[in-house]
Parts: C-alpha cells; sequence; structure tokens
C-alpha cells in the first residue's frame, strides 16, 4: 500500500475519529503510485517540469488541502497535507518540490496579506488550487543565509514602487506565473508580489546542478520592474517577518519531502536486498546489510514523528518554531544519510542510472541547504531554547 501503515498510526494517534482523512490519503496514495510514480525516473533524467502531474486533480487536491475553503482550500488539518506531501515526494519529489513552493508563499499571502490581495492572488489566480504558479525570490549572488544584506532596491514612486537588482538560486521562476520578490525600501526588506511577466523581469540563467532536475534553478534580473504599491504584501520594512514566517512554513513541507525521499530510497534497498545473490545468499542475509536497513527504517521513523507533531503543533496553534525547525533540520540529514546507504546496499549499480536509487541521493542533497542550511537552523533553534529558559 502506498500511504502507509506507519502514516496511517499517527494520524489515527492525531485525529482518532476522523476516518474520511484515511480515505483520501489511501485514494491519493493509489494515484500517486499510479500515475506520479512512473514518470518520475524520466522527469529526473530528460529534466522535464512537472507541469502535467501539478495539473491532475490530485496533486492539485494536496496542494489545496491546508487552506480554507474560503480560498477554494480543502481546509483539511496540517498532519493530513504533510502525509499527502510524503507520499508525493516519495512519488516524485521534483512535482513534491513545487508544492513546497507554492504552499509556502500562499500561506506567506494568506498571514500577511489584506482582503484583495488574499481575493486577487489565492482565489482569482487559483494560486492555492495551483492553477497559477508562483516562485520565491529572495536568495542574491552577495547572500542567501542573511537574507537582511540583500541588496535588490524598491524605490516609491506615486502609486508603484520600481524594483531593480538581481536574484539567483530560484526555483522555477521561468515556468511561474508570479513570483514573490524581496527588495530594500525606504523602510527596510520589503516583500512584493508581481507577475513574472512584468517589464524590466527576465530569467538570466539557467542553473545546472545535482539535484532535482525537474525544477528549474535561475537567476533573474529586475530591471526598473513597475510594482503597484498596492502588491506590497504586509508593511514595508516587515520583510525580514514575513519571509521568516513562509520560510517556517517551507521547512515543515522539507521535512515532509525528506522523508517521502528517504522512504523511497528504503523501499529500493530492501527490495534489491532480497533479490541480490553473494556468496550464495541473498545479500539481506547479511547482519551488516540488515544493521543498515534497521538504521534506515528508524530514522525514518524518529523523521516522520517529529515532522507530523510539529505540524500537529502548529494546526493547533502553538508556537512551534523549534519544533518544525528541527524537523526539517533532521529530516534533511535523515535523508542523507538514508539514501546514501541505499546505494550502498545497492553496491555498484546504486552508483549507475539502471536502478533510479542515486536519483534519490541527489535530491536530498539539496534538504540540508535550501530554505535554512543545517548551519543556520542549529543555531536559530539554540537560539529559540536558549531563549525559552
Ligand atoms: C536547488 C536550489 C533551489 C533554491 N531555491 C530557492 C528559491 O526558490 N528561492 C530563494 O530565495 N532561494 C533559493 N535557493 C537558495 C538557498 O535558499 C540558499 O542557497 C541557502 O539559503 C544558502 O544561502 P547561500 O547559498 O548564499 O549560502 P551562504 O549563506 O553563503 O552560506 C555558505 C555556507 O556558510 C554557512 N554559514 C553562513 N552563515 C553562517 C553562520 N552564521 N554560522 C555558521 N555557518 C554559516 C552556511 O551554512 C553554508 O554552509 C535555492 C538553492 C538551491 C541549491
Amino acid at each position: 500500500m502506498f500511504y502507509l501503515k506507519e502514516q496511517r498510526n499517527i494520524i489515527r494517534m492525531f485525529f482518532p475519529d476522523s476516518r474520511e482523512y484515511e480515505t483520501m490519503l489511501e485514494s491519493i496514495g493509489i494515484f500517486l503510485e499510479k500515475e506520479i510514480l512512473l514518470n518520475a525516473k524520466r522527469v529526473d533524467q530528460e529534466a522535464i517540469f512537472p507541469r502535467h502531474n501539478l495539473a491532475t486533480v490530485e496533486v492539485k487536491q494536496i496542494m489545496a488541502m491546508p487552506f480554507p475553503q474560503t480560498f477554494n482550500g480543502l481546509g483539511l488539518p496540517l498532519p493530513v497535507y504533510i502525509a499527502a506531501l510524503e507520499m508525493l515526494a516519495k512519488a516524485c519529489a521534483n512535482t513534491a518540490l513545487q508544492v513546497d513552493v507554492q504552499n509556502m508563499v500562499c500561506e506567506g499571502i494568506r498571514l500577511f496579506g489584506n482582503d484583495r490581495q488574499k481575493h486577487h492572488f489565492l482565489l482569482e489566480n487559483g494560486l492555492v488550487e495551483g492553477t497559477r504558479l508562483i516562485a520565491f525570490a529572495l536568495t542574491e549572488h552577495c547572500c542567501g543565509s542573511d537574507a537582511k544584506s540583500i541588496q535588490s532596491r524598491a524605490i516609491l514612486s506615486g502609486d508603484s514602487y520600481i524594483l531593480s537588482g538581481s536574484k539567483t538560486l530560484i526555483t522555477n521562476p521561468g515556468e511561474a506565473d508570479f513570483v514573490l520578490v524581496f527588495a530594500k525600501a525606504e523602510k527596510g526588506l520589503s516583500a512584493f508580489l508581481m507577475p513574472t511577466k512584468t517589464a524590466g523581469f527576465d530569467v538570466t540563467e539557467a542553473i545546472p546542478k545535482l539535484g532535482f532536475r525537474g525544477n528549474q534553478l535561475s537567476a533573474i534580473r529586475l530591471k526598473d520592474c513597475v510594482v503597484p504599491r498596492e502588491n506590497l504584501l504586509g508593511e514595508e520594512g516587515k520583510g525580514l517577518d514575513c519571509a521568516k514566517q513562509i520560510l517556517n512554513a517551507g521547512r515543515l513541507s522539507i521535512a515532509a519531502i525528506a522523508v517521502g525521499i528517504a522512504q523511497a530510497a528504503l523501499e529500493k534497498a530492501l527490495s534489491y536486498s532480497k533479490k541480490r545473490k553473494a556468496f550464495g545468499e541473498n545479500i539481506a542475509h547479511f547482519q551488516m546489510i540488515q544493521e543498515k536497513l534497521a538504521n534506515m527504517v528508524t530514522q525514518i521513523t524518529a523523521a516522520r514523528l517529529l515532522t507530523y507533531y510539529a505540524a500537529n503543533l502548529k494546526e493547533k496553534g502553538e508556537n512551534m518554531v523549534s519544533q518544525v525547525t528541527q524537523a526539517k533540520l533532521f529530516s534533511a540529514e535523515m535523508a542523507l544519510r538514508v539514501c546514501d546507504d541505499a546505494i550502498q546496499i545497492h553496491g555498484g549499480y546504486g552508483y549507475t542510472d539502471a536502478f533510479d536509487v542515486h536519483r534519490h541521493w541527489r535530491d536530498a542533497r539539496l534538504l540540508t541547504i535550501g530554505e535554512g542550511t543545517s548551519d543556520i537552523l542549529r543555531l536559530l533553534i539554540a537560539h529559540l531554547e536558549l531563549n525559552a529558559v
């Protein structure tokens, strides 16, 4: 079953009376296994943006899960979204990555947007359901972790801001219809919603990369882009708060994606170890292979519990920044270890394209970097814990 009993048990723990969540997750799992899993290898090998996957009803449903029905969301609890996203990442991590970006920017609009912005972007433009796509543009050549130091500028002129500067390492700006851009205005770092067809907005460079090859990674140039004042998200000068909240939402999704990627690698390793023979036996009989398998499954379970726990705290409206950060830190590092062991269990074939297992390692490698490096997350967790006592 694609929807795992381990996932079902956690969902039951949080929602003992809601079998409808299980039915929904089971049916999404069946769809993902049947329709999305099959083309995941091709998406990676041919670097195809998975627009077709994103347009399917089931993937749109996953995107819409955590948002209120007023914005065409499904109004479902966060752990249900996290369970679905984990399955999507297991089926095709490339598809899950744009769902993560879409979800975190929509969450930013939900938290910081005024009524007009919520109506226009979330509902009319279908960002919640993924009818149109959005990118998130914070990082610049000078600075990623040190977001306060970015150099793009926004100058207020009449009823519009004029944006200029450049961004790099941005996911899918050439595929997206909109982008949330961070630039410095008079009062400081600020966030702006703009269509990617705005004059002066150009995707200048496609950046080749190790994993997530179905997603574009690009640099952007902003040359005197006119952005109406009404597209300022939140208050001028409060962009850092906005970025932090958006990244907190994103980190929960990244944790779920890490668990899904690790689960995919584990399943391949389990299956291979039962078939591959050495010294006259299936390698699964060797205790050092069993040690690896045991460690892999234990680490996945720990990461899954941490991630769903953080999601449930967030769902209940509790302060959960430390828990979400821990979930992202632990799950991302766990996924790398698990995928590395999965390659090892496949021996030489793990290094080749034949078994498609190094794809999971290449994808997992991003997760300790994007949306906060592990170093920065450790600093944040320590800061939060030191200031909590
Ligand atoms: C595939 C991919 C997709 C991405 N998508 C997006 C996107 O859609 N939008 C976007 O805005 N960005 C995106 N990024 C950028 C990503 O968020 C940044 O790469 C990341 O935040 C790190 O920033 P940096 O690369 O500038 O590294 P730096 O900040 O220069 O850090 C370099 C190294 O120094 C360490 N370091 C930095 N400061 C400290 C410190 N105080 N203490 C200890 N160690 C420190 C870091 O941990 C890291 O190891 C993407 C990156 C990749 C690779």
